[in-house]
């Protein structure tokens, strides 16, 4: 089954067998990094860039990972591989480790704790929401300043995206779109932001959000393709008086937001930029150019 293999430590165990201790610091205090990657027609998708965010993000945390980024690209791959996962997501996390209770004890942890999930996930639910569009609520909950965190690095610790959720879910909304401790618009719970009027395209410059290697793809695709693109500061001006805006991120791709705080964006359903740069992506995933395959790991 698949998601039934788990990659922890070294080896590769039954999932019932996956267990961390809870002196683990990613339990104790999310002090970790992960990646969410996609496998399409058995490849992984971008794996050297998410690789480079991993390990990014790690050093950031101030540990290192105790492979070498070619030795991680080949226990993602096995680890799809063992699931027989053809396409879907894997997810693998870095840890601190563990070791006693209390931040000033972190000396005597011991090798940082490393986990690669998979999950299956069906085409089809995602392709009902690119379809239609979702709807999206600027929520009150702001990104962190990155005099606190910088929110590049991608650590398990969600909670600022959790809250974001939480509260788009109560307006009854599908997805949180997240300002900055300024007001500019920053990103969604877990994906990135673009808005597009008079055929340009336009997302929130790096500095408070993830750099979400979808909205590097996009940016790629858009300067490839002749379409204007600017990186900068928007506001929700910007997002209620565009012609389209959509997130995206590994899984989501291209998600349309045709409703944003009950108010119809554009024409109310998914535009043409949105379904263009989708399609491009769409047609670079299944290339295959720009995937590692899972079968020679
Ligand atoms: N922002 C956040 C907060 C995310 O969790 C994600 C998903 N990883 C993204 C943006 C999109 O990033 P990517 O395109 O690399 O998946």
């Amino acid at each position: 089954m698949i998601g039934d293999i788990v990659y922890l430590n070294g080896r590769f165990v039954e999932k019932d067998d996956a267990k961390v201790s809870v002196f683990d610091h990613g339990f104790i205090y999310g002090d970790g990094a992960f990646e969410g990657l996609q496998i399409v027609n058995g490849r992984v998708f971008l794996l050297k860039e998410h690789l480079k965010r991993l390990y990014d993000s790690v050093r950031y945390l101030g540990f290192e990972i105790p492979m070498a980024p070619d030795a991680f690209r080949d226990v993602i791959c096995e680890t799809a591989r063992r699931n027989g996962l053809e396409n879907g997501y894997v997810r693998p996390i870095v840890t601190r480790g563990t070791g006693p209770l209390g931040i000033r004890n972190m000396a005597q942890l011991g090798a940082p704790t490393v986990v690669v999930m998979a999950q299956h996930e069906s085409i089809e639910s995602r392709r009902e929401k690119w379809n239609r569009g979702i709807t999206a609520q600027v929520v009150s909950v702001r990104r962190m300043a990155p005099a606190a965190f910088d929110s590049r690095a991608k650590t398990c610790n969600y909670i600022n995206n959790i809250l974001a959720y939480l509260e788009a879910q109560a307006a009854g909304a599908e997805t949180a779109l997240m300002l900055d401790a300024e007001g500019y618009v920053a990103e969604a719970y877990s994906s990135n932001v673009f808005v597009v009027k008079d055929g340009t395209v336009a997302t929130p410059a790096l500095g408070h959000i993830l750099g979400g290697i979808t909205r590097a793809t996009l940016l790629g695709l858009c300067r490839a393709e002749g379409i204007p693109a600017v990186e900068g500061r928007l506001t929700t001006y910007d997002l209620l008086t565009a012609d389209e805006v959509f997130e995206c991120g590994t899984m989501a791709e291209v998600r349309p937001l045709v409703r944003i705080n009950g108010r119809t964006i554009g024409p109310g359903t998914p535009g043409p930029m949105a379904r263009r740069l989708h399609r491009c992506l769409r047609e670079m995933m299944e290339s295959g150019q720009h995937g590692e395959p899972i079968a020679t790991a």
